[in-house]
């Protein structure tokens, strides 16, 4: 699968409706704010799509987790330079414990994790041209954020 122009908008509205028996399962409301002109990108699509499943089912889990009252939300949001889309989840979870090695392959806090998710998501964006952070600007919940190259279209 080489790298290819596509919508995020068309891959994103894929991937809510592809969790959205996970997320109501889980009371989990799942919000997108994009802009209306948001361009298209190029990158191995079906990796693209694994990010942000594993991002979501992440935010998803921690939430699962909390007392009933608690609000459970995801956002999606996109935004564009002229070189990068970055793409941010922002979960309304208990946010991150700490001392935990994010990042780093078999770190789990879960009893059945495999702790690959995040590592998985994070080599993904760097092959397809891009990068994937924790933004800790968040006072609550969890934040990540990736950016994939934006399509130049040579004229
Ligand atoms: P796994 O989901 O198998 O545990 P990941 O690499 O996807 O592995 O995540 C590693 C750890 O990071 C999780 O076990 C969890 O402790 C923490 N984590 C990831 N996403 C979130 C989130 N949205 N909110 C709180 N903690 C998270
Ligand atoms: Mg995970």
């Amino acid at each position: 699968f080489p790298p290819k122009p596509f919508s995020l908008e068309d891959l994103l509205k894929q991937m809510c409706y592809l969790v959205r028996a996970e997320a109501s399962d889980a009371r989990v409301t799942i919000t997108t704010s994009l802009p209306d002109d948001l361009p298209r990108v190029v990158a191995n699509r079906v990796q693209i799509a694994q990010v942000l499943i594993n991002l979501l089912r992440n935010a998803i889990e921690a939430m699962a987790t909390q007392p009933d009252a608690a609000p459970r939300e995801i956002g999606i949001a996109a935004s564009a330079s002229e070189e990068f889309v970055t793409v941010c989840v922002t979960d309304s979870g208990p946010g991150i414990a700490p001392d935990l090695n994010l990042f780093a392959e078999f770190e789990t806090t879960k009893a059945g994790g495999m702790g690959l998710g995040l590592s998985i998501c994070r080599s993904i964006a760097g092959n397809n041209g891009g990068s994937l952070w924790l933004d800790d600007s968040v006072s609550r919940g969890a934040r990540f954020c990736f950016t994939i190259p934006v399509y130049q279209p040579k004229v």
